[in-house]
């Protein structure tokens, strides 16, 4: 399960931070997930619940925004938004864009603390 790992490696982070600033107690945690990342909400939040048991962040929340995704149309020069992963076509000229700028994000946008 992908999502253990991806939980495991953020909260090593966060309890780097939470040490760094010398917090004992994390709050909330607010992940930005890509909607083409692959990620299952309900089993992140059961990765969440397993890594965080015993550790200062058991308490905290988990907060999860979504990203949608888009891809980039060199021939308009413009973002378009999209639903897949793979090869796309723009929505105004039809040209096929494999250039997909967001909707694969997974990193930790804010950790709260005190
Ligand atoms: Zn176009």
């Amino acid at each position: 399960m992908h999502e253990v790992g991806l939980m495991t490696s953020a909260m090593e982070t966060v309890l780097e931070q939470a040490q760094a600033h010398g917090a004992r107690r994390v709050h909330r945690i607010v992940l930005r997930i890509g909607v083409l990342a692959g990620v299952d909400p309900a089993s992140l939040r059961f990765a969440f619940e397993v890594v965080t048991r015993d550790t200062i962040a058991a308490d905290a929340d988990l907060d999860v925004d979504a990203v949608p995704a888009s891809a980039y149309c060199a021939k308009c020069a413009k973002e378009f938004g999209v639903d897949h992963g793979y090869i796309v076509s723009c929505p105004r000229c039809g040209q096929l864009s494999g250039d997909l700028r967001r909707g694969r994000e997974l990193e930790l946008s804010r950790i709260e603390m005190s």
